[in-house]
């Protein structure tokens, strides 16, 4: 099964070499040459609690002022379009470690996403549901976590409790409803979250509904702060 995955990936990955731009196929390069990267990866005025795109000058968009989230800080690297949407696609269904550290080194370079990582005490993969898991064989956010900050991952300490549906064909009302519960802080941590500040890594962040309910979880179970730290964000 293993290394049916393995042939699978690398038959499917054959177009693309480590040594190659992901993007614009330039050779020699990086996963991500500079140019696609100033290109395509240009910093932009977010808000400070979902990146959520807002005016310069603007710190918190409208619908966090008017429902503050249990986020105490959002970084996103790149909005979820063109050209990292298929570059995504492409490293969720096949795990990539050459582009895992590609797209985690846009996450590091992201405004104030270096103090982020610093100051967090533990860094925390939004977990995927154990039938999720199963299909894809690994967790996404798990290998972005571990190219960013290797020493402080937990994989473990967050779990989803219930396979939720999937948030892509639900509206924002119903994407709350659906996550409700949906996360839970496993009892087998090693200390009291009291005092800690956690970080969640995810890839892709939609409409927040799935962090915001990780960090409600962590926050109930006692964690300091929660910041979240996200590859991509939808416009
Ligand atoms: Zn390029
Ligand atoms: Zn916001």
């Amino acid at each position: 099964m293993f290394f049916t995955r393995l042939l699978g990936a690398s038959v499917a990955d054959a177009r693309w070499l480590p040594s190659q731009c992901a993007i614009c196929h330039a050779w020699p390069a990086q996963s991500v040459c500079e140019a696609c990267r100033t290109a395509f990866a240009a910093p932009a005025q977010r808000c400070v609690q979902c990146a959520q795109r807002v005016p310069q000058g603007v710190l918190r968009c409208g619908q966090c002022l008017a429902h503050p989230p249990a986020i105490d800080a959002c970084i996103a690297a790149v909005d979820y379009a063109y050209p990292w949407e298929a570059l995504i696609t492409r490293f969720k269904f096949h795990a990539n470690p050459g582009l895992a550290g590609a797209l985690a080194a846009l996450m590091r370079k992201a405004d104030a996403a270096a103090q982020l990582l610093a100051a967090a005490d533990a860094v925390l993969p939004v977990p995927l549901s154990a039938e999720r898991l199963r299909q894809r064989g690994y967790n996404q956010a798990l290998l972005l976590a571990r190219a960013l900050a290797r020493p402080k991952v937990q994989p473990r300490w967050l779990r989803r409790t219930h396979d939720t549906l999937a948030q892509s064909s639900l509206n924002r009302t119903e994407r709350l409803r659906n996550l409700r519960g949906a996360f839970a802080v496993s009892t087998q941590i090693p200390r009291d979250l009291g005092g800690q500040h956690l970080l969640l890594v995810d890839d892709v962040m939609t409409t927040g509904a799935t962090v915001h309910a990780a960090a409600s979880a962590l926050r109930q179970a006692g964690a300091t702060s929660v910041s979240a730290l996200v590859l991509a964000r939808t416009p």
